[in-house]
């Protein structure tokens, strides 16, 4: 019966510290989201204590016949809102899930195709530092220096080059709509297999706002915790019935051991929140607001990567106004307003410095802001970017102080957690 707060004081202070941050800050991190009341309850109940390796129905352990229930409905809805046959939902992360694919189609040295990092792909699509690009011979594309563009032309003439036995589409900072049927068509060109990497796009997928990977895809994967809304996590799909029990066999055995049934179950709640007509009016207020807030941007004298997005996600390039990514990453946490620092293409400065910022509206946007609460927010990140720009790296105090109390103005009036 003894609470968190008696138990564990400091964890517990820790939790609370957080909810009050999350309650004050405007949160413009474009890979994070605010789940649901029920997504975390089912997240933060009973089945964290189930062992339960194996698939439904056929377990290595026994009492899994309700935990058995989450798992079937997370897949079924899954397959539902993707419009797939077959769903596994036990990936621990997006990480894992690409692995998984990895482990199920490829062999330790075989080459891979994906976008590079700083173009705007993910650290498991062949990066070096992870074990993408340690164990596979990975070849990286990009964006057209023109335009900014993902450059089809390089994807095909790498894959002719080096006959990959995989390409990756998809990435974590790709504010336009990839084309999935010419990334097939490059593909097949080479008889390489096609994975979609959704993580950042799957809640627009889901509610029909960015072309689904299939047919193109052979397999997609995603996180469930992004524009998708749902606990931390990932998950693994495809209409191949060959295919999927191999994607089975590599999540379990093959790199994971007990599924997180409680993050399961959470899964299971999301994806049915997704299939409810509101979630379609969500998405489309997500990508309204981030062409809001990238116009406003423009107006306020910032450039935008590609001149604004179709998604929920932008690249806001900053050198107009002469500030670099890593400061003004600082100066806006400053003022409440979180964000990341982020490379642009081809940009002159080191990762850790940059000379950009990502910025997404999944969040904003669940906690009930508009295109006028954007517009605000852009104000007032070009008001903390000339106050940096004036005043040096420790920016302008009186500036970030004025907008912090603006932004949690703001945030009150946008209350969230009301429950907690
Ligand atoms: N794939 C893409 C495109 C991502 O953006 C991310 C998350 O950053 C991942 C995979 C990895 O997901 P996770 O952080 O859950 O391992």
């Amino acid at each position: 019966t003894e609470t968190l707060s008696t138990r564990d004081p400091v964890l517990h202070a820790a939790m609370q510290a957080e909810l009050k941050r999350q309650r004050k800050e405007i949160e413009l991190i474009a890979s994070e989201n605010i789940v649901s009341a029920a997504v975390m309850e089912a997240q933060g109940g009973v089945m964290t204590n189930k062992y339960a390796e194996g698939y439904p129905g056929r377990r290595y352990y026994g009492g899994c016949e309700h935990v058995d229930v989450a798992e079937n409905l997370a897949i079924e809805r899954a397959c539902q809102l993707f419009d797939c046959g077959f769903a596994n939902v036990q990936p621990n992360s997006g990480s894992q899930a690409n692995q998984g694919v990895f482990q199920a189609l490829l062999q330790p040295g075989d080459t891979i195709l994906g976008m590079s990092l700083d173009a705007g792909g993910h650290l498991t699509h062949g990066a070096k530092p992870n074990q993408s690009g340690k164990w596979f011979n990975a070849i990286q594309y990009g964006v057209r220096r023109q335009d900014n563009l993902l450059d089809y032309d390089e994807v095909a003439r790498l894959a002719t080059e080096h006959q990959p036995k995989m390409i990756i589409a998809g990435g974590s900072a790709i504010p336009r709509i990839i084309d999935f049927a010419k990334m097939r068509e490059i593909a097949d060109s080479v008889g390489a297999y096609l994975l979609v990497d959704m993580a950042h796009f799957a809640g627009l997928v889901a509610a029909g706002l960015y072309p689904s990977p299939f047919p193109h895809a052979h397999v997609a994967t995603t996180t469930t915790h992004k524009t998708l809304r749902g606990p931390r996590g990932g998950m693994i799909l495809t209409n191949d019935a060959e295919m999927a029990k191999k994607f089975n066999s590599a999540i379990f055995p093959g790199i994971q051991g007990g599924p997180l049934m409680h993050v399961i179950a959470g899964k299971a709640v999301a994806f049915g929140e997704a299939l409810r007509p509101e979630f379609k009016t969500y998405q489309a207020q997500v990508i309204k607001n981030a062409q809001a807030l990238a116009d406003q941007l423009m107006k306020g004298g910032l450039d935008i990567v590609t001149g604004g997005t179709d998604t929920h996600v932008m690249l806001v390039d900053l050198r107009p106004k002469g500030v670099k990514g890593n400061a003004t990453e600082k100066a806006l946490g400053r003022a409440h307003i979180t964000c990341n620092k982020n490379g642009i293409p081809f940009d002159p400065e080191k990762p850790m410095v940059t000379s950009g910022i990502r910025l997404g509206t999944p969040a904003g946007t669940t906690r009930g802001f508009g295109e006028a609460e954007f517009r605000q927010i852009a104000d007032w990140i070009v008001e903390v970017t000339e106050g940096l720009a004036a005043n040096g790296e420790d920016g302008n105090d009186a500036v970030e102080a004025k907008v912090r109390a603006e932004v949690e103005a703001l945030c009150d009036q946008f209350p969230i957690y009301t429950n907690l």
